[in-house]
């Protein structure tokens, strides 16, 4: 199936969603119910059961999502989100899910940076990103445990200068089969 038949039949479905007031069933507010920030990976089994597996519905929490659900630097966009959830939407704790089975567990930069270049991706793209100081391979690169990864991502967030101390910052990973959590770090007793 063709990209642009894939978008016609998103497109599709969606007039009719809207025209049938599909929608009316989801209503709710900018802030989150339970006054959280999640912040998972975006892996594809997660999509429904993550919410499903704890009792979450439209309109709860904020959920942020990227590969691995890592914090990997202080100052990009996912720790903006959390502290602007926090600042500004309500959020009063913040969730670090991550899963066994991750993409990004075991993630060597090395394939990553062969498939761009069978892709088309020059080697003098490579020599001028590295001359202008970007380190793509620890960029590309994943975790080796995904524990020790919550609980750095916790970290983080935690000791961020601009995080306020009275918010709780939990540390977990889900089974991406049955959606069972395993506590990692419990904010509520740091
Ligand atoms: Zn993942």
């Amino acid at each position: 199936m063709s990209n642009s038949t894939l978008l016609n039949e998103l497109l599709d479905y969606n007039k009719k969603f809207v025209e049938q007031h599909e929608y009316e069933k989801y209503e709710t507010t900018k802030f989150p119910n339970k006054r959280m920030v999640i912040l998972t990976c975006m892996d594809t089994r997660l999509l429904e059961l993550l919410p499903k597996a704890l009792n979450l519905g439209n309109g709860d929490v904020k959920l942020i999502k990227d590969a691995g659900g890592l914090v990997s630097h202080p100052f990009g966009s996912v720790m903006r989100s959390i502290l602007i959830a926090v600042y500004q939407l309500k959020a009063q704790e913040v969730l670090v899910i991550a899963h066994y089975d991750c993409g990004m567990s075991g993630l060597k930069a090395e394939p990553v940076i062969e498939s761009m270049k069978e892709r088309g991706i020059s080697d003098e793209t490579f020599d001028t990103l590295t001359y202008s100081g970007i380190n793509i391979k620890q960029w590309l690169h994943g975790f080796d445990n995904v524990a020790e990864s919550v609980e750095h991502s916790v970290d983080i967030i935690k000791n961020h200068p601009l995080m306020p101390k009275d918010v709780p910052v939990h540390g977990l990973v889900i089974d991406p089969k049955t959606g069972k959590l395993d506590l990692i770090v419990d904010g509520n007793k740091n």
